[in-house]
């Protein structure tokens, strides 16, 4: 079994006060939405999108309460619909990986209601690979390199893919195992013991592990989407110095720690009193509710620097709390679609995701929009 189990030493702690004392301010998450473009057939495509972009940082939505007004909002940066995967992954994701290799955590998180593009932005297909395999592709590209210009230290890779799901922990690597608990070490690390990690060397080694665990993925029907996903799906990437005895000697103490990149397929985002879930479907979307909505106070806390992030509050933002704001590299980017049957969707999401919002008098459309969901 290539399993390893992380172990928890009191003893190995001592510096962990210190450390604790000089923990930098918390770090702002950066905030992308990306537009997807029309792909719902049966919505004809002669319905005009009900929002757009402006620049590259904004965009507006119409105002179905008052049509002589559009709603304006600003973010770190906006993708239009003609964006490519590769615009994404440049612009939102590569710059980040680098730290990794410093020893920082990052993670990436695509939000937005089911069927608005996280899949597509994460994931994507093989013509038009997403976030992840270009993630992939280059953090081996890079620890291949920066094991061989010379430098004296070798790079290991790994990862573990869990599923969070009804606030359970489950590991997707290893189905039979039950829900895993997540802890705290003294320096402030998270961790899940008996999590599998499999040790990659190289992209047919991730798609091997990472293809069969997809499918393990749980996924329900409801109403609104035949293939609603109910969970959030989450590829941990470590990248760690190998650690040889003499290797570790050479090491200078920044270079001794793991960088953790999340990469993380949030669960709908959708408004589940407007899918007609009852019963059991409704107990889920309630757990789904409640994590993004922590996820929402958390990014909240950290963008205005408030004193107290409530991290502990749901099992995705606790898993998180070592690579979400603070000296972690962070960014949501929030999925959206332009079909008028998202549109209370869409909004919910700009709200989430918003760094800011303007009313701004001009009509969006000479078309009165009606409220989505009343027709
Ligand atoms: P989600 O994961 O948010 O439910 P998906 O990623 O499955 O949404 O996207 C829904 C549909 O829209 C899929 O058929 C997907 O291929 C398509 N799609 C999403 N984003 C884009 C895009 N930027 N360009 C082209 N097609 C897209
Ligand atoms: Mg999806």
């Amino acid at each position: 079994m290539e399993m390893n189990k992380p172990v928890i030493r009191a003893g190995r702690c001592r510096l962990s006060k210190i450390g604790a004392s000089r923990r930098p301010p918390p770090a702002r998450v950066r905030v992308a939405v990306r537009l997807r473009p029309f792909v719902d057939t049966t919505a004809g495509t002669s319905d005009p999108p009900c929002v757009r972009g402006m620049d590259s940082c904004s965009l507006e939505i119409a105002n179905w309460r008052n049509h002589q007004e559009t709603l304006k909002y600003q973010f770190d940066a906006f993708y239009g619909e003609r964006s490519t995967q590769q615009d994404i992954y440049t612009g939102s994701v590569q710059p980040i990986l680098r730290h990794l290799l410093e020893g920082q955590n990052a993670s990436v998180l695509a939000y937005g209601p089911t069927g608005a593009g996280k899949t597509h932005t994460m994931l994507g297909s093989p013509e038009q690979p997403g976030v992840i395999p270009r993630a992939l592709m280059d953090l081996l590209q890079l620890t291949r390199e920066e094991g061989t210009e010379g430098r004296p230290w070798a790079l290991s890779v790994t990862m573990s893919y869990l599923e969070i799901y009804q606030e359970k922990v489950l590991d997707l690597l290893d189905p039979a195992s039950g829900d895993l608990v997540i802890r705290e070490d003294c320096r402030g690390n998270i961790l899940i013991p008996g999590l599998t990690q499999k040790p990659i060397t190289s992209f047919a080694d991730f798609e091997r592990h990472f293809l069969p665990a997809s499918r393990n993925r749980t996924v329900g029907a409801t109403r609104l989407n035949q293939r609603s996903s109910r969970s959030h799906a989450v590829l941990l990437v470590k990248v760690k110095p190998q650690t040889g005895v003499d290797q570790r000697e050479r090491l200078t103490p920044f270079r001794q720690r793991e960088g953790k990149l999340y990469l993380i397929d949030l669960a709908g985002s959708e408004d589940n009193r407007r899918t007609g879930n009852k019963g059991l479907r409704l107990k889920e979307s309630g757990a789904i509710n409640t994590s993004l909505f922590v996820l929402g106070k958390v990014v909240d806390a950290l963008n205005q620097g408030l004193p107290r992030v409530p991290y502990r509050d749901s099992k995705l933002t606790r898993l998180l709390q070592d690579s979400l704001g603070g000296s972690a590299h962070s960014i949501l980017i929030a999925n959206i679609a332009p079909e008028r049957r998202f549109y209370l969707d869409t909004v919910s999401a700009l709200n989430f995701a918003a760094r800011s919002k303007e009313v701004i008098n001009r009509p969006f459309t000479n078309e009165s929009l009606q409220p989505p969901g009343e027709d």
